[in-house]
């Protein structure tokens, strides 16, 4: 087996005792030794490869809270209000105006062979468009004879055309289910907004289950779009797992040009807390080079936009009722003492602060009956953490995944309306976990947001919403932290930082390759940094041809 050694125009390494190098020799998969040419030609024969000359290499960039679904969803028609880029590198536009979205979905109709083939749109949301209501009359006009969707981008909400509530079987009047709102006629509007509402009839609309968790072909895109975006490990954040699942992402990630090694968790939902922990223990056993198992995601409460996250006084700024509890808190004890006592590593979704508080006083309970010294049990999202909260966290030996990309997308949003002013001012305090010690990462939560650990690196160092606010200014962390956080720190989180996260000697060789420096670009435009490609276990993966 050959050597190669790469030289680049800088090699930032994350390995604080050598920040910067020139050279990194790379032997089977593994990286052999960062340093300088001399240093490394000492072991022995070796190819001089060039081609990263005038590139920036960082370690391969770790998204830790992401769905594969972002790879599937591309498989339908997307209508949401910003820019984003397809698997295939394509800027879709952003939508402004309901009547912009039928346009969209007109053009893909009139593309469909099938006069019965449902069509589906997704990453719909009015509430930058003053929450306009879309009806069925609108998507009537994309097509009267075949079922058309569009899914929200909040998830909570689906409308569908005529045709798809006939098929449904809801196109009638005197519906009196709270998630069928009504027009003046009596007869649905062609909104849908709960689970046991949406699923039945999203099936009719092209909602499969390659829509709602991953398909081969879904798992394959959403590997594209990590090399475009520079990553080379991602969770896969809540899947079911089972038997043919867990066998599908075997054969996909096991393919030789798979570029991403995938962390995929079990979600609790459908499953006793002792047979979630004991599948998912017994799923280990079934990890590849590409494919981590053995991790379990539990959902605590909702989201804080759609006011489904559970809240402590005051509550929501706008006076809305205090949102849900996805799990019992008896259930969460369960799981967390069994997962503790089986080695099993648990993430939690909490959003809003008694979601957290409750997560962090299971914790210390739970570890009381099972001490571990390092099970790293990490909060995702922790949108709302006080610092009383974090401190807590410190203590208690627990990582946080913090949600940077919220600032841009809602935090106007959640400045005016959710939680208000002062608490949105400290949302996702990066800077307070890290005074706190609290091993740290950020994420974008794809398809929520779109999927870029740079673009979240730039959320987190200027923390600016949408309509250009800087929210949080004390908040900010630097550049360095932040690419530590979207490197090392996702790993430290996830335990795989023996593995990955740093350009040092034994590691497995995952580079993002940078066309530019971020340590050097105005940190405004960290964002803006093309990533040529990755290189994951030594294979070179070029964005361009990807
Ligand atoms: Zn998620």
């Amino acid at each position: 087996m050959k050597t190669t050694i790469y030289s680049a125009q800088k090699i930032i390494t994350m390995n604080p005792n050598q920040p910067e190098v020139s050279h990194v020799a790379v032997h089977g998969g593994r990286i052999l030794g960062a340093g300088t040419l001399e240093e490394l030609a000492g072991w022995g024969p070796y190819e001089l490869n060039e081609r990263f000359a005038d590139k920036v290499l960082l370690p391969g960039l770790i998204e830790g809270h992401a769905h594969s679904m972002e790879g599937a969803l591309w498989s339908f028609t997307y209508v949401g209000w910003f820019d984003r880029m397809d698997p295939n590198g394509k800027v879709w536009g952003g939508l402004k105006t309901v009547d912009d979205a039928v346009a969209r979905l007109k053009e893909a109709e009139s593309a469909l062979e099938d006069a019965d083939q449902p069509l589906l749109g997704w990453g719909f949301d009015p509430i930058y468009m003053d929450n306009v209501r879309m009806t069925r009359a609108d998507l009537d006009r994309v097509s009267d004879t075949r079922p058309v969707g569009v899914m929200h981008a909040s998830g909570h909400i689906l409308n569908v055309n005529t045709k798809g509530l006939e098929l449904a079987g809801l196109m009638k009047q005197g519906n009196t289910h709270p998630g069928i709102p009504l027009g003046d006629d009596g007869f649905p509007t062609g909104e849908l907004k709960s689970p046991e509402i949406m699923m039945p009839a999203g099936k009719h609309v092209g909602m499969d289950r390659a829509f709602l968790s991953a398909d081969q072909e879904g798992l394959r895109n959403y590997a594209r779009l990590c090399v475009r975006s520079g990553v080379t490990t991602s969770s896969d954040l809540g899947q079911q797992l089972d038997d043919d699942l867990v066998e599908m992402f075997s054969d996909v990630t096991g393919a030789d040009d798979y570029p991403v090694c995938m962390v995929a968790f079990r979600i609790n939902m459908g499953l006793s807390p002792k047979d979630l922990v004991d599948y998912t223990a017994s799923l280990r056993e079934r990890s590849t080079d590409r494919l981590e198992l053995g991790r379990i995601k539990v959902i605590a409460d909702g989201s804080i936009q759609g006011f489904s996250a559970r809240m402590r006084w005051p509550g929501y700024y706008n006076g809305a009722e205090n949102g849900l509890w996805y799990i019992a808190p008896d259930q969460l004890a369960e799981i967390f003492e069994r997962a503790l006592a089986a080695g099993v590593q648990v993430h939690t979704h909490t959003n809003g602060d008694e979601a957290t508080q409750l997560a962090i006083e299971t914790m210390e309970a739970s570890l009381r009956k099972h001490p571990d010294l390092d099970h790293r049990f990490t909060l995702q999202h922790c949108q709302l953490a006080s610092p009383a909260q974090f401190r807590k966290m410190a203590r208690l030996g627990m990582c946080v995944n913090l949600f940077a990309n919220h600032h841009f997308y809602w935090g106007d949003e959640h400045y005016s309306l959710t939680v208000g002013p002062e608490r949105a001012e400290r949302m996702n305090a990066c800077r307070t976990a890290l005074a706190e010690g609290i091993p740290m990462t950020i994420h974008s939560d794809a398809p929520v947001t779109p999927l870029g650990p740079l673009f979240t690196a730039w959320a987190a160092v200027n923390r600016c919403t949408a309509s250009g606010r800087v929210l949080g200014k004390n908040e900010r962390i630097s550049v360095a932290e932040a690419l530590y956080a979207i490197t090392l720190g996702a790993a430290v989180t996830m335990k795989m930082d023996d593995l990955v996260g740093s350009i040092e000697v034994g590691k497995r060789a995952d580079f993002a390759v940078l066309e530019d420096d971020p340590t050097k670009v105005a940190p405004e435009a960290l964002k803006d940094i093309g990533v040529w490609g990755t290189v994951q276990g030594g294979r070179i993966f070029e964005a361009a041809t990807i």
